[in-house]
């Protein structure tokens, strides 16, 4: 019996609201709060009518700190679940030590004004959530989060050793817009329009960005376009995978969207440099962000699969062996169940088994971990059991 805090009322925290009204034996008291109060009540009005339970719902700016720690305090959750933006995971850490309470999070921090991400910021928290015997537990989504976990599954029982992990993402969904992205728009766009990196032998390899692609045949959805990209699972996975010899990412993206995020581009529309607006400064991609479609509304709207999944090599019982361990997730399917399309919903789901992995202690551990360093196996258990569940195939060695 646990009371969790919900941080954030978008895609995601609407998926992870309904998931854990799901379990009232696990999450006996959830409160959702967000910047926006209407946008908590809208959510908290489809779970009761979904699953019968009342959450409670608050304003909140989780970028202030103190008031954030006192809110923690009055309310005296066991865990946040922060599935705000990336530029909240910093205060929101700081909010967690203040009001001594367990964290989650799904992505990692990016400050608002430069557009990267690395674990850097996060890690440097070990010692204090250490001190304080609390646990944070970074990405707990898909991709990071679920393919962490599917790599340690695989170092702990397919392989003796592993040699290269291709992470895929595939997205054959189709919402019947020209251009709109599936999760926050800024967030998405500042990722893609990054240079790609990969890690081979020890070193990081910088590309133009999608300047590298590959046809990939993936089981259910099919041959697509993949695009080498850097994600930032690969930071952790290639300190915590010994022997790693490569690791990349890749995501599909059809000739369309490439097409339109170009023209974006090419105009400035995806610049987070502030231009001068009618004497406002505005940055291009927050602008773009307010035009496009709201991600939470292309659910009714989606149709199709993803298949996300880790492409792994390596080495058992003395044999080179190759498998690719994966989920295929509906978006109509999702939509039936908690009324999202299924980007926000293969991050929901993790971030509520996440939260359960900590709250039943399987997962509890003070310092600041990334999923791949926890016990794989009651995390995999969930995953069937919560809505995504996984395969593994073996491939034919390339
Ligand atoms: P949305 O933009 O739909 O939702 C973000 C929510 O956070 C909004 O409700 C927003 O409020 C709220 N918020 C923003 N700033 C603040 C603040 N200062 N205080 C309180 N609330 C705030 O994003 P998504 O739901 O699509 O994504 C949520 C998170 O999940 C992101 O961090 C994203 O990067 C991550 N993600 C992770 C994935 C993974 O696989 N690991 C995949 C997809 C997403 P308002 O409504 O007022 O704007």
């Amino acid at each position: 019996m646990s009371k969790v805090i919900i941080i954030g009322a978008g895609g995601v925290g609407n998926v992870v609201a309904h998931k854990c009204a799901q379990s009232p034996d696990i999450f006996s008291e959830i409160v959702l709060a967000s910047r926006t109060l209407s946008k908590c009540e809208a959510i908290a009005k489809t779970v009761y009518e979904k699953t019968g339970r009342t959450i409670k719902t608050y304003s909140i700016d989780a970028d202030d700190v103190s008031s954030t720690s006192e809110f923690l305090k009055a309310e005296k959750p066991d865990l946040v679940i922060n599935v705000a933006l990336p530029y909240q995971d910093l205060p929101l850490m700081d909010a967690c030590l203040e009001a001594k309470v367990d964290y989650l999070d799904t992505a990692n921090y990016e400050p608002p004004n430069e557009a990267k991400f690395e674990y850097k910021w996060q890690w440097d928290y070990q010692d204090r959530f250490k001190e304080a015997g609390l646990t944070a537990l970074l990405g707990s989504g898909f991709d990071p989060g679920v393919t962490n976990v599917f790599c340690a599954y695989a170092q702990k029982h397919l392989f003796d050793s592993i040699e290269t992990i291709d992470i895929l993402d595939a997205n054959a969904g189709d919402h019947g817009y020209h251009f709109a992205t599936n999760f926050n728009p800024e967030i998405n766009i500042r990722e893609i329009t990054q240079n790609g990196r990969y890690w081979k032998e020890g070193q990081w390899i910088e590309i133009e960005a999608m300047s590298l692609h590959q046809k990939y045949d993936f089981p259910v959805v099919g041959e697509q376009d993949a695009y080498l990209l850097y994600h930032e699972e690969l930071e952790s996975l290639s300190q915590n995978i010994p022997n790693l010899k490569q690791i990349r990412f890749w995501m599909t993206f059809s000739e369309k969207y490439l097409t339109h995020l170009k023209v974006l581009e090419n105009i400035g529309m995806t610049s987070i440099e502030p231009i001068d607006f009618k004497g406002q400064a505005i940055q291009p991609i927050e602008f773009l962000k307010a035009v496009l479609p709201d991600p939470a509304s292309l659910g009714p709207r989606t149709k199709g699969k993803t298949c996300i999944g880790c492409d792994i090599t390596g080495i058992k019982d003395g044999q080179k062996k190759r498998i690719f361990i994966y989920n295929v997730c509906d978006h109509e399917a999702s939509y039936k169940e908690v009324f999202s399309q299924a980007i926000s919903y293969t991050t929901g789901v993790p971030a509520r088994i996440g939260a359960e992995m900590i709250l039943s202690q399987a997962w509890k551990k003070a310092g600041v971990w990334n999923m791949e360093q926890m016990d794989p196996d009651p995390f995999m258990e969930a995953l069937n059991n919560y809505g995504l569940p996984w395969q593994v195939i073996e491939l034919p060695l390339s």
